[in-house]
This record gives C-alpha cells, structure tokens and sequence, in this order.
C-alpha cells in the first residue's frame, strides 16, 4: 500500500449574501460572508501506482466519474504543478448535496491540499486558492477556510479574523433547488442596494453574538421561497419551534438557525428532529484552524 492520508472538506453558510448586480460576463456580482462550519466530508488520498485518478465515495447523489469535482481539483492539481502521479480519492460525504453549504467545492479544495501535501509540491495557500478558482467560485475561499468577505464571483476574497463562537442548527428540507434557477429568477430589482457584509464584520470583530445574529441576510431567500413554497412553509415551521430567527444558506434550500451555546443548540437541534430527518449540530470553525496567508498549505483540524 502506498502513502496515504486524510483532508478534511468543511461546508460553509452564508452570513451575508448581497447581490450588486449583472456582469458583462453574465455572472452576478456577489457580496458575500463566508463562515466555515464543523460539518465535513473525509477524503482519504492514497497514491495510485499504475498513474490514474480514481474516485470513490459513500454517496449516491454525487456523480463518481471526471464530473466529480474532486476529480476535477486533481486534474487541475496535476495540470498546475506538472505532476503526473496518480491518486485514489475516497469520500466519505457528510455533507448535503446541492443544499448551499458548497460540498462539492470544499471536496475540491480537499483535493487541492491534499494533493499539495501528497506530493510534497510545497505550494502556497494563494496558489491553490488561485488554482481553485478555476474549478468553481466557491473553491479559494474552501481552500482557505475560516471567515472571509467573498466579491466577484465569490472567489475575491477578504479574510475576517474573528473570535466568535457560534453554534449553527441546520436543516436540509427533502427539496431539489437549482442554483441556476434560483439566480436566474432573481429580478433587478431585487439587487441589494448596498451590501450587509460591512456590519456584519463588525459584529464579528466585536464578537456581538447578538449583532450578528440579527445581521443575517440572504438575497436569494425570497427568491428560492417564491420558486419553492414548501421550503417557505418549512422555514416558519422550523422558526416557530426554534423560537430564533431562521435562515438560508446560499441559494438553499438549507436553512439554519444560529445559537450562543451547546445547550440552546441543542435544545433547538432535538426539537427540529422531532419533525425533520436531516438535522445537523455544527458550530464555527475557529479562524485560527484556517492558515495563514501564503502559510503552510494545510491544517488538520
Ligand atoms: P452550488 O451552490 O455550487 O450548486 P451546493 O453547495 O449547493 O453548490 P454541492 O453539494 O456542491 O451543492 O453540489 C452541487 C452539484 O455538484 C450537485 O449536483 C452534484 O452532483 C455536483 N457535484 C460534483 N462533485 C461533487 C462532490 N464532490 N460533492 C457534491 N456534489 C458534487
């Protein structure tokens, strides 16, 4: 058996998500804040003598061929450094699909570190961020992790350095959303005139559980409750026997509330799955687990 080794894929939600507007390119100008949290896929990566990539995971809903985007990261990860080795990648998937928590890119940026390390290419944190732009928008911020302003496609990023402790219930609701659409429904005049990420950090830096839970916005919340009325049903469900504010993570359906303690969380998570099956306990991963710029490419949790 070869080398092999573990990289951890945090998901991430969205503090903040303002929309500015349309771009020449066709994408939207995103204002985004980005929080990893503590929910993660495992990838196990183990060199492949005979030079392929190879994938495997425990999940159905995710393709396991190149569309994969772990399988794309190695691709790029090889394209990039000139090393044509092979890699055998297991996921262990315990993040929700398509649900806005961006799985799919924290399994590549998984891919990207871990191949970094495979390989002992000895590259920065800002290379692979750079690197990962280019698989997805998401990819440079889930190779950072922590807490970061994300503009542009999302892939512009300004890091937060916060001490905030948080704890964050989800709930995935048992409903297919299409980012594509949910953009795609969003009208002009539904563009934020301003972005909300200025007080959210402020909250943060002040570590005002209070101001940041209040600072919680989505622009795309209307928009996916419009095109999906049940999770809008679920949302007023969820904030009724939560007894706290409910959100939306990206363009959904996750929905989550944030808590100050274990024991609010969990009063709140048992409550939710008296009703929900896809419950999660999760809390902010601390800032200090992301590394530091241009520091060493990886940090085991
Ligand atoms: P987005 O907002 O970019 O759609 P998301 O966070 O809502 O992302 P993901 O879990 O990343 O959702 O899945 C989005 C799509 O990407 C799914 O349709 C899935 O089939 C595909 N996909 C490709 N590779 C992966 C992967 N490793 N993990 C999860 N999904 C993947």
């Amino acid at each position: 058996m070869g080398v092999l080794l573990v990289e951890h894929a945090f998901a991430k939600i969205n503090l903040t998500l303002d929309v500015m507007g349309r771009r020449p390119d066709g994408y939207h100008e995103v204002d985004m804040v980005m929080q990893t949290i503590d929910l993660a896929d495992v990838l196990t990566l183990e060199e492949d003598p005979a030079g392929a990539i190879t994938l495997e995971a425990n999940a159905s809903s995710v393709p396991l061929d190149e569309r994969n985007l772990a399988h794309v990261a190695a691709r790029v990860f090889r394209a990039n450094s000139g090393v044509n080795r092979g890699v055998r990648i297991l996921i262990d998937k315990q993040i929700p699909v398509a649900a806005g928590l961006a799985g799919g890119s924290a399994d590549a940026a998984a891919v990207l570190r871990g191949l970094n390390r495979l390989w002992g290419t000895g590259k920065t944190t800002d290379e692979l961020a750079a690197w990962g732009a280019a698989i997805g928008s998401d990819v440079p911020f889930c190779v950072r992790r922590g807490c970061a302003v994300a503009r542009g496609r999302g892939e512009r990023l300004e890091p937060v350095n916060h001490r905030m402790h948080a704890w964050v219930v989800l709930v995935r609701p048992p409903v297919f959303v299409s980012t594509g659409d949910v953009y795609g429904a969003l009208r002009a005049e539904e563009y934020s005139r301003r972005p909300r990420s200025p007080e959210m950090v402020r909250a943060l830096a002040a570590g005002d559980f209070e101001a940041v839970r209040a600072g919680v916005h989505n622009v795309l919340a209307p928009v996916t409750f419009r095109l999906y009325p049940e999770v809008a049903r679920l949302a007023e469900r969820v904030r009724h026997v939560a007894g706290v504010p409910v959100h939306m993570s990206g363009s959904g359906p996750t929905l989550f509330c944030l808590l100050p303690t274990r024991g609010s969380a969990q009063r709140v998570y048992h409550a939710l799955r008296g009703f929900m099956r896809e419950v999660y306990l999760c809390r902010f991963l601390p800032s200090a687990l992301a590394p530091p710029r241009g520091g060493r490419p990886s940090v085991e949790p």
